[in-house]
Formats: structure tokens, sequence, C-alpha cells
């Protein structure tokens, strides 16, 4: 029957009302007829009828919520650079252009120059082991997925031996012990908690040995009374025993983060000319690129790898090695590593943030003030590393989590923190260029 009969709003005149509109063209007029069609279910059955503009707010909510649940865009003013939430790094410009320029048919695993199929991972391969002096190289899903398949690859049925400083949890679940458990591989602890000995390891060496693990302490430093050994010592004893020496390094450092203000990692390279057979790190962390687990390392520990029939399980897609490949491209040399927005937001100056600042408040009038912050590189990354930044702190009448709720409706949604009952807006992993949207969003508070 017609709705107009019965007191109600035609649909297409909800469709094309002003503030209905804008959402048929962001989540397609599907998405939007059912919102319309569900309030005016909904209106159906009140009684007495809604007003057309009660209906319109309903759907606006509706289509709201909607747009909220897919994928955006935000601008992240948290101060932690690797924010794992908000998709950690952001992919450079060249990034960003290959992976969808090459989004169409590609040459992905086909030899152009014989016509048969070729190599998923020859694209990258030289790239890595040009960035970490490795002898070969393999791209999986993620770190995590490196690491489950290097253990189900040299440990399945077998004993890995993981120093007790080192059987950690990373975060977001990902245990030690249980991705070797899931590996069928026996976890094999030496030392104590806060020391380990060359000796301890190789006590542990038995027939079934089939790894030596070494995990990357990323969310936690032990002080005191600990002792640790040295790479090389380790490396020389694995390899007299012939048995595979993996680090999870996770950030992956391809560059001393000493020139960023930041302390010393040991970088990939170096882990290598340390010994280690095999290194696993992510593409999303300190590499600055997409999600992606890098292994890298010797000819023989990467072929026995890339034999397992996991690797098809794991493998990633083009998009990922196109971005993955502009960003490796980048850190060939400083300029372009500075292309990679998170040495670009690394690289900022205090004094500059300092003047991004000066602007806003010069905007914002006395509500708002400038701070000194410390922002983190994060990620579950180097969650305690922080750097010297810069913020805009407010007290907004409405309140500090009101206030950042409003900021994290608008769009695009601003992402900010609060302190002590302050919004803090940290500029140093806001873009220089979106400064202007959330001056905006700032001002529109009350
Ligand atoms: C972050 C991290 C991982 C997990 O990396 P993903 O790429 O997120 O899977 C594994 N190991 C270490 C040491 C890490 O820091």
């Amino acid at each position: 029957m017609n709705e107009a009969l019965r007191g109600l709003p035609a649909v297409h005149r909800l469709l094309g009302d002003p503030r209905i509109a804008p959402y048929v063209g962001s989540l397609g007029q599907d998405a939007a007829k059912r919102a319309v069609d569900d309030a005016l279910e909904g209106a159906r059955r009140s009684h007495p009828l809604p007003s057309t503009d009660a209906i319109c707010q309903t759907i606006v909510a509706s289509l709201e919520r909607r747009r909220r649940e897919s994928l955006l865009p935000v601008i992240n003013a948290t101060g932690v650079l690797l924010h794992t939430n908000l998709g950690r790094a952001p992919l450079s410009k060249a990034a960003r252009a290959a992976s969808s320029d090459l989004a169409g048919y590609v040459n992905l695993e086909y030899d152009l120059e014989s016509g048969t199929r070729g190599s998923r991972y020859g694209h990258v391969r030289s790239l890595i082991c040009a960035l970490t002096g490795a002898a070969d190289a393999l791209v999986v899903n993620n770190c995590a997925a490196a690491v489950l398949l290097v253990a189900d690859t040299f440990a399945r049925g077998r004993e890995t031996i993981v120093s007790r400083n080192q059987s950690v949890e990373i975060g977001g679940g990902f245990r030690i012990p249980d991705v070797l458990a899931r590996s069928g591989s026996t976890l094999v602890e030496v030392g104590t908690t806060n020391k380990v000995r060359l000796e301890d390891f190789e006590r542990a060496f038995t027939a079934r040995t089939g790894l030596v693990l070494r995990t990357h302490a990323s969310n936690f430093r032990t002080e005191g009374f600990v002792e640790d050994v040295a790479s090389r010592d380790l490396a020389r004893l694995c390899r007299s025993a012939g048995v595979v020496l993996f680090e999870d390094v996770g950030s992956g450092a391809l560059v001393d983060l000493a020139a960023y203000g930041l302390p010393h990692q040991r970088t990939v390279a170096e882990v290598l000319s340390d010994g280690a057979d095999l290194v696993a790190f992510s593409g999303d962390k300190l590499v600055g690129g997409p999600q992606a687990g890098i292994l890298a390392g010797s000819r023989a520990a990467i072929a026995r790898v890339r034999e397992n029939p996991l690797v098809r399980a794991l493998r990633v897609g083009k998009q990922t090695i196109a971005a993955l490949s502009a960003t490796l491209r980048a850190h060939a040399s400083p300029e372009g590593r500075g292309s990679i927005p998170l040495y670009a937001m690394l690289g900022r100056t205090p004094e500059e943030l300092r003047r991004r600042a000066g602007r806003y408040v010069a905007r914002l009038g006395s509500a708002a003030r400038t701070v000194d912050t410390w922002a983190y590189v994060g990620g579950g990354t180097l969650p305690q590393e922080r750097i010297a930044s810069v913020a805009v702190a407010l007290r907004p009448g409405a309140g500090a989590d009101r206030a950042a709720r409003t900021l994290r409706s608008g769009s695009p949604p601003i992402v900010a923190r609060i302190e002590s009952g302050e919004l803090i807006v940290d500029l140093r992993a806001v873009a220089d260029e979106d400064d202007e949207i959330v001056l905006r969003a700032l001002s529109s508070l009350s």
C-alpha cells in the first residue's frame, strides 16, 4: 500500500532527503534502502506515527552506525606511532600507488621472459637481501605466521630450546609456548627468568633438538641481577651442534634508530652478521610497510622453509608484495626513508611540532594550550621507547570523554587521548596536511 496514504513519507522521498542522500553514495543504494525500510517498519508500529523528521533521524543514526562499522581512514592523535588498533604503519605514497597500480593482472607468478610459471617471492627477495645482507628471503602473512612456519619446518616432533627470559607473550594472545605447541614442537626452557648462560644451552642439546629460538623482549625489560648469552657465542654453539638458530626480532629495524633519538636496536643485518640462520620480523612495524612477516637468512634455511606446505597457506597477495617492495626500495637511501610516514614522523623536531601546536592554540584561544608530551613507537614493538613530542591540550566544557567521543564520530574520525581530565591531541603522528581538519573539529567542540 502507498506509504503516503498511511501518513508515512515515501521511500524515494526519504532516500532523496539531503540528510540521507550522502549515505546512498557512500554505503550504496541497497544499504540505504534497508535502513529506510527498517525505520518505516518501526514507524508503522508506533502510535502516534512519528514525524518525517524523527524518521529521518532514526535512519541517519542507523546509517551512521553502519558507516563507522566499515573500514575508515582515521587521524591518529594518540601519540602512538605504530598503533596496532589503528593499522600500525601508514603506507608511503609510493607504497599506496604501487598497491593500487598492481591491483589488476600482474606477473605475480609468471616469468615474462620464458612465459612459464615464476616465483611469487622473487619480486621482493633481492630487496630484502640487499637491506639485510641475507642470502635469501621469504615473505608470509605476518611475523606470527613466520614464527609458526619456522617452528613447524625445523622442530615439528622435535625440541625447541628457548631461554626462560624469552618464553614470552607478545600481545594479542601470541605466546611462544603456545605457538610451539601448535607447531608440534616440544618446548625446552633453559636458564632462569633473570639469567641464562651458554652452558644452559649446551646442556639442553639432544639428538631431538630441532631449533634454538630467540625472541625479542618487545614489551618488557629486565633489570638488575640479569645475564644473557652473547648472540655470537650462541651462534657458534648452534653451528657446531648443527642446529638452526632462529631470531624473532619482531620490529625489524633496518637502520640504527639512534639517528632518530631512540635507543639503538639491533638491526636485522646485525642479527644476521651475529650468526643467526634465520630472522623473522614484521612488515608493518619499523619497516613502515604493509602487514607481512619477513623471513631473511641463509640459503639452506630458507630453502627448507620454502618446501613447507604451510607456505601456501600463509602466503601474501600481490598488493602486499607491491607495497612492501615500494617501502623496501625507499629504505635504500636516507631521503627515500624520509618518504616513509613512520620515519617522517620520527624525524619531526619538537620545535616544528611546537610551531604547529602554536597555530592550533592561536586559533582555539584560551580553551587550548601547548603541552610537551612523550610519543611512543608502540605497536607491541617498542612500546617503551618514547620520543619527545608536543600536543594541544583542551579542557572542553562538556568533559574530555564526551569530546573524545565527538572527535571519534567525526568524518574522518580523530582518535585522541585523555590525561587527567584533559583531551590530549598529540601532533607527532598527525600529518601536517590534516592540521586544518583537526583544527576545525577541535573548534567545533564546546
Ligand atoms: C610484533 C611481534 C610479533 C608479531 O608480529 P605480527 O607481524 O603482528 O604477527 C612477533 N614477535 C615479536 C618479537 C614481535 O615484536
